[in-house]
């Protein structure tokens, strides 16, 4: 039998929207138009402006003998000795609702050449040691720092997360606690409402999460919350969409590296250890290198 082809009619120009615009049917091209799916990739792909070096923390407490990571502490006295060297430094301490704020991510001319160095001091999981060691050495100096609980475990204690290397029991801090030190200043994003790696997880399961632990966690602060951090460092493009989509404006990964230009959804951090008298030096070497790159090109 012959098959007849038909020579497709459909103009080339239409099969790729603009930037922005979505055909909405099968109307003229002159129809493209804004629509909700092409805004969230927008926003997904939107980039820092500036540099941010991005500090990632877990436990502040002296090292248990049976810590299974030894690189998730920092002990209270290497802390506030690590916070006080930044300081030194003149760096600005931000968390990530003022990084995009108006004046805040370029050199002042008239004030500030170059711009001071900006720092954000993050801990995951929400534990409780960091409320009773961290939050102390923090109040203190004023910094401002984020924290990202794993929502559904607030308050808990003797936590073991099943994909978790760690099966050490984990206790999290209190929704009192929690709004203690909001009202002190630290800003709280999400890790989900259970420590899941989000890119295993069903796209009505994570969209779930995602939105629960947001949620929750605004009502317990009382405070819109904008960042989250990917449990495990896990995530896909699907999950960078789906978070743009539950309305976080940044992600932070557990990537090494600058964040110059990172997708705000994607931002970079620096894993901070302090347990050995050879952390120091490691937390000096690694600070005045990405200090200088930070300054160099500010
Ligand atoms: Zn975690």
């Amino acid at each position: 039998m012959r098959v007849r082809r038909r020579r497709s009619t459909w103009p080339a120009a239409v099969v790729t929207p603009p930037p922005g615009l979505h055909y909405t049917g099968l109307e003229k091209p002159a129809s493209w138009q804004t629509c909700n799916g092409c805004r969230v990739i927008q926003e997904a792909s939107q980039k820092l402006s500036g540099e941010a070096i991005i500090l990632m923390y877990h436990h502040c407490a002296r090292l248990p003998p049976d810590a299974a990571i030894r690189g998730l502490y920092v002990t209270p006295r290497q802390f506030a000795w690590q916070m006080d060297w930044l300081t030194r430094r003149n760096v600005r301490f931000c968390t990530f609702n003022d990084l995009q704020g108006p004046g805040n991510d370029l050199p002042d001319a008239a004030t500030e050449v170059p711009a001071r160095p900006r720092v954000v001091v993050t801990f995951d999981d929400g534990l409780r040691d960091v409320y009773e060691n961290a939050f102390p050495v923090l109040a203190e100096r004023h910094i401002p720092a984020v924290v990202f609980p794993v929502v559904g475990d607030i308050g808990k204690s003797g936590v073991v997360w099943n994909e978790n290397k760690d099966k050490s029991p984990q206790s999290l801090m209190s929704e009192a606690q929690i709004r203690e030190m909001a009202a002190a200043g630290t800003e709280f994003g999400s890790h989900l409402w259970e420590h899941r790696n989000a890119s295993r997880l069903a796209p009505a399961e994570l969209r779930e999460q995602l939105a629960r632990s947001r949620d929750e966690l605004a009502r317990i602060t009382g405070r819109e919350i904008t960042s989250i951090a990917y449990p495990y460092g896990d995530y896909s493009a699907d999950v960078v969409a789906e978070t743009a989509r539950a309305g976080y404006r940044y992600a932070v990964t557990t990537k090494q590296g600058s964040n110059r230009g990172a997708p705000l959804l994607e931002l970079r951090r620096y894993a901070i250890k302090g347990v050995s008298l050879l952390h120091p030096l490691r937390f000096i070497r690694t600070m005045r290198r990405v200090l200088a790159a930070a300054s160099s090109t500010a």
